[in-house]
């Protein structure tokens, strides 16, 4: 097992309220020691389970970073039992130029699990949240949003172990967040998400999509807020006179294939046609690809792949070949 190259004064052992750094050695031109600050705390109280709070695994991704940055500051011990663990800022050199991928390495945090202590910078995160934060956690919030490039519905994400009893587990927790739509993946990242590496380690985990665009959504915040602390109220983390009530909704459980994705051809405008939440079908046109270098050339036409639900669009007209323009996801058959 490699040592990581991360310190931090935190004590995860004690209990109370701790509020730090974890230091991220670097070295560059304009500063020969320096260290990365990437914020950190740490709630302990009593006997119960460990739950690691993340957001700004990527820079563009607001909700989940503000809803935790608040938690933070509310919570005392005294309304938990058990620990929770803060990361809101992951990848800290990201979270600050507000960009997906980070500016220094130009690493995408969510692409690199489970990291390597000698590799790029936003490797070394990856491995210092693999190999201490995650053996220490028995449940994962990885806290996400669409990013610049695209817009979701508010969601939550599981990938499903094939472990019967974590499986179900997973499933429960995705329900007890209650956001309007659970999307089960059959793989995301290529084992190298969050998502892949709470599985390998056998740790229940969610992602979510709490909005996109790049916008701090009113919606996807009131959602990720009342989605973390009910979740942590299921894992009997938070007291009960600290969670919040349930509000009964009907929640949509849907599955993400690879015929979900609907690209771009070419590079141009697009021109989409449906909106968020619309109901779509296989072979109907997406959208409208327009070329404007070719004036006199008629757009080409961009069919989705499958029926289901419109869930993601990407709010960006300007698009190269291969982009992700939208994602459709039908109703899941679970075992
Ligand atoms: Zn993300």
């Amino acid at each position: 097992m490699q040592t990581t190259t991360i310190k931090t004064d935190i004590d995860f052992e004690r209990d109370g309220k701790q509020v730090s750094v974890l230091r991220l050695p670097d070295s560059t031109n304009s500063s020969a020691m320096r260290t990365i600050p990437i914020p950190i705390a740490m709630l302990k109280h009593g006997k119960g389970p460990t739950v690691l709070l993340m957001a700004g695994n990527h820079g563009d991704e607001f909700e989940g970073q503000v809803t935790l940055a608040k938690l933070m500051r509310s919570l005392e011990p005294v309304d938990i039992e058990g620990r929770i663990i803060f990361l809101p800022a992951a990848n800290l050199p990201a979270v600050l130029t507000g960009t997906r991928n980070s500016p220094l390495d130009g690493q995408n945090l969510n692409r690199v699990f489970p990291g390597t202590s000698d590799g790029p910078l936003t490797a070394q995160i990856a491995h210092y949240i693999t190999s201490v934060l995650l053996p220490m956690c028995d449940a994962w919030l990885d806290l996400h949003s669409g990013g610049a490039s695209l817009d979701f519905m508010p969601c939550v994400n599981v990938l499903l172990a094939e472990d019967k009893a974590l499986a179900r587990r997973t499933m429960d927790m995705a329900r007890a967040f209650d956001a309007p739509l659970v999307v089960v993946y059959d793989d995301l990242g290529g084992g190298r998400s969050s998502l892949s590496a709470a599985l390998r380690q056998g740790i229940l985990c969610l992602n979510t999509e709490m909005g996109g665009a790049a916008e701090l959504s009113k919606q996807g915040l009131r959602i990720c807020e009342r989605g973390v602390r009910n979740v942590l109220a299921w894992l009997r983390v938070l007291r009960a006179n600290a969670a919040v009530e349930p509000v009964p909704r009907s929640m949509r459980v849907v599955q993400h294939r690879a015929a979900s994705y609907v690209y771009a051809p070419e590079a141009g405008l697009f021109e989409a046609f449906g909106d968020l939440g619309d109901m779509v079908e296989e072979g109907h046109v997406a959208g409208r690809l327009h070329f404007i270098n070719a004036p006199m050339r008629e757009p080409l036409m961009v069919n989705y792949r499958q029926s289901g639900l419109l869930y993601t669009k990407r709010p960006l007209a300007r698009v190269e070949a291969g982009d992700c323009v939208a994602l459709v996801v039908a109703d899941a058959e679970l075992p």
